[in-house]
């Protein structure tokens, strides 16, 4: 473990055995209306996603936005678009896949825009989820694991860009944020 770990909460056997059952959900909700395009939120949902796709047997493709809140503006909502999609949503079934739902403004603002690009139905598949830090009425469809309130790093979430490679989801020492 790392030396900065004060305690582990989702350990990598969890993540895989949970992205396993995720992946047959989502698998026989789309069998009918055919594979969805996996838009990954970066760059903290890039771990989750590489496990995830594994386990998706079906013909998907994804891609990648960034997002950011604009300065002093977090409670409306209103996010930068850092990086675009390749590809056009119009008409698709689109699976938002993000690391963490928390206040849940960057998931309502980036399924509304979606939604007024053209896309078909936008879904979501979230690694985790803070139910009590919740702000906006937005719900994922998918969870990993819903977690207490308390700030988390490794797979693909980070403190100061680091972390993110831990294997499993874990809290930091206090005295790292001294
Ligand atoms: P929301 O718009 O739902 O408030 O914010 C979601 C984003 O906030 C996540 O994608 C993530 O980047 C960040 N975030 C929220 N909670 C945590 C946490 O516990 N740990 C880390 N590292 N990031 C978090």
């Amino acid at each position: 473990m790392h030396p900065l770990i004060k305690k582990v909460l989702v350990t990598e056997e969890e993540i895989i055995s949970r992205s396993k059952e995720l992946g047959k959900e989502i698998k026989k909700d789309y069998e009918n209306e055919g594979a969805p395009l996996l838009v990954a939120l970066l760059r903290g949902s890039v771990p989750f996603l590489a496990e995830l796709i594994k386990h998706i047997d079906m013909d998907i493709q994804y891609d990648f936005m960034d997002v950011s809140s604009y300065e002093g503006t977090e409670s409306l909502g209103d996010i930068r678009i850092l990086k675009d999609l390749d590809t056009s949503v119009k008409g698709l079934n689109i699976l938002l896949v993000e690391d963490i739902v928390d206040t849940g403004q960057t998931l309502r603002t980036v399924k509304n825009l979606l939604m007024s690009k053209g896309a078909k139905s936008v879904k979501v598949v979230t690694l985790l989820d803070k139910p009590s830090r919740r702000v906006v009425d937005v719900q994922a469809e998918y969870i990993g694991f819903e977690i207490e309130n308390e700030f988390v790093v490794g797979f693909g979430l980070d403190f100061n860009q680091l972390y993110r490679n831990l294997p499993y989801v874990g809290v930091l020492k206090d005295e790292c944020y001294k």
